[in-house]
């Protein structure tokens, strides 16, 4: 028995896209703009919502395509304000999405792919390999959603970053067609000067960059100032030369005038040495760049620890030492299991869920 072709969502056409709803009967170019406008800038969640377009349309656009295609399966909020979504695709697959408050920014961390196929040896994401990755809508729903509930208490977000789980670089096309419906004028209208790509490090993606938005802020996840260690660290095939890594970022930088952010999760014992301060010191010496360093959280199942707070710090301050802006990034929504797929491990596991009550703890 032949199929039915698969509906599409509208979130998942991106900017230009849209234009597909002039095949419908009796659609002019202002009914295109319409439905663009009513999908990314007015959150619309159903066809019947677009109330300026003539009954007719509304009526052949939801024979045709979904608004939207994600649920939340869950909501999590933190004492801390952290909220964390539990996103059901339509396969049944789960994503996770996290905003994370911070004075009177509202930063927004989005995934860009089911599972991980870099497989960093302490993350929870990469554990069972690269599921699938995300359509261009699966990745615009995760803001819309949380824009949603953010009106609601008052708020907009302020940030965005691709930090949540999956390799962006790797999903380039269909982040590109999001980032593009996120960041145009006729799109969210978000800002690309207030988001950011985190990469593991794929240089010939990181010279494509300037494709996904102009103004775009690129991270570079590090973890180890040498060769070795990094190889342990991301023992996966899509790790390259750290030469190549940083040639890479410099010529972003040199290409966009905007800085460098290199993360580095802090492994107790592994890379929190003074020698590894060092050793990252002279590699990043003279770089425009600045250094994020990120306390590890823990991975239930995986061989490595929290670093001391005082092995935090004495990083942190072997760096400054040595001339090299450094921040130390809080881990926050520890209570709801708000890090780096945890949450979303969870669930797959088949483990007791959390209450999927919205009240904070
Ligand atoms: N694949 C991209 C983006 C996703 S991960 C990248 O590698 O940059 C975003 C950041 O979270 C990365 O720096 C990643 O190394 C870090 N991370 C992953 N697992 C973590 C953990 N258990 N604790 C703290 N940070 C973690």
């Amino acid at each position: 028995m032949p199929t039915a072709p698969e509906r599409l969502a509208l979130t998942d056409l991106g900017v230009a896209g849209c234009d597909a709803v002039l095949d419908l009967p009796g659609a002019r170019r202002f009914h295109a703009e319409s439905v663009r406008r009513w999908v990314f800038k007015r959150g619309a969640r159903a066809a019947a919502d677009m109330t300026d377009l003539p009954r007719e349309m509304r009526r052949a656009l939801a024979e045709r395509y979904d608004v939207r295609r994600t649920r939340v399966a869950l909501e999590r909020r933190s004492r801390d304000g952290t909220i964390k979504l539990l996103l059901e695709l339509r396969d049944g697959h789960t994503v996770e999405t996290v905003m994370i408050p911070e004075g009177v920014r509202r930063t927004l961390c989005v995934s860009t792919q089911v599972g991980c196929g870099v497989r960093c040896a302490f993350c929870a994401s990469g554990m069972l390999g690269l599921v699938r990755n995300l359509s261009p809508g699966e990745i615009v729903e995760q803001f819309l959603t949380v824009r949603e509930l953010l009106a609601a208490q008052g708020e907009a977000l302020s940030n965005m970053v691709l930090m949540g789980g999956g390799e962006p670089l790797n999903n380039f096309e269909n982040v590109k067609t999001a980032l593009d419906a996120l960041n145009s004028p006729r799109g969210a209208g978000f800002g690309a000067r207030r988001i950011t790509v985190s990469t593991i490090g794929i240089p010939a993606k990181i010279d494509r960059l300037e494709e996904l938005g102009q103004q775009i802020n690129l991270a570079v996840s590090l973890h180890a100032p040498n060769e070795e260690l990094r190889g342990r660290l991301i023992p996966g095939a899509d790790r390259v030369p750290l030469a190549a890594v940083l040639a890479a970022a410099a010529r972003f930088f040199a290409r966009s005038g905007r800085e460098v952010t290199y993360e580095y999760v802090l492994l107790r014992d592994v890379n929190d040495t003074p020698e590894c301060a060092r050793q990252l010191a002279r590699l990043l010496q003279g770089a425009r760049c600045r250094v994020n360093l990120i306390p590890l959280n823990d991975v239930r199942g995986l061989p490595f620890r929290r670093p001391t707070p005082q092995a935090v710090e004495r990083m942190a301050a072997l760096l400054e030492e040595k001339g090299i802006r450094t921040t130390v990034r809080r881990s926050r929504g520890r209570d709801i299991d708000a890090a780096c797929g945890q949450l979303r491990r969870r669930h797959a596991s088949g483990a007791a869920l959390p209450r999927p009550d919205r009240a904070a703890p």
